[in-house]
């Protein structure tokens, strides 16, 4: 009974996997924090909740093309260590990486808004940084000796999608429409790219 039942997955599996696209072109989104490590807080409200969110978003809207396949570092409340997610990423080498974040600041209430994008030493994650810059309201770009910059091999950039403390920024990432809206425009950047 079980051999039977194992026999049936392989073929199953074999099945599956000759049905895989084998010419779409990768993306990773990778989902900053998780597990115990909370990142920015706010008012019980989470960074590595809200960016795994959007980064679920970014995959679920990308199942309607068929140019790029989105992978993600982690699709739960797990911790992932920064080495496993660049290991992962240069074991893929996808076409581009986006490293998901949300911004903090010292004071209890943010004036500042808006997007940051951090980059590696590369045209390639340069341009990519232009071109999410140009569907958000991007304050920064900014190259930066991150682990995940450094040693992904992939034209990767990490992006501070918003200010945890500023209140309209923080209910505007949490709510369905907000997260929907920003998957978009990773969408489109996407369908340029
Ligand atoms: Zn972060």
């Amino acid at each position: 009974m079980k051999g039977t039942k194992l026999f049936a997955l392989s073929i199953f599996s074999i099945a599956f996997l000759s049905f895989t696209p084998v010419d779409k072109k990768l993306i990773i989104i990778d989902a900053g924090h998780g597990g115990n490590d909370m990142g920015a807080n706010r008012n019980g409200i989470y960074e590595k909740n809200i960016v795994l969110n959007i980064g679920k978003e970014i995959q679920k809207f990308n199942q309607v093309q068929d140019k790029y396949e989105v992978i993600l570092t982690r699709d739960n409340d797990t911790y992932s260590q920064l080495a496993e997610r660049t290991d992962l990423i240069n074991k893929l080498n996808p076409e581009m990486v986006i490293s998901l974040h949300v911004n903090n600041s010292a004071k209890p209430e943010s004036e500042q808004q808006g997007q940051e994008i951090y980059t590696q030493n590369t045209e390639s994650s340069k341009k990519l940084a232009e071109k999410i810059s140009k569907k958000f309201d991007v304050q920064k770009i900014e190259e930066k000796n991150l682990h995940i910059l450094r040693e992904s091999k992939a034209p990767t950039v990490l992006v501070e999608l918003g200010f945890i403390n500023n209140t309209k920024e923080r209910e505007y990432m949490t709510s369905e429409n907000g997260q929907k809206e920003i998957a978009q425009k990773f969408l489109e950047v996407f369908n340029e790219y």
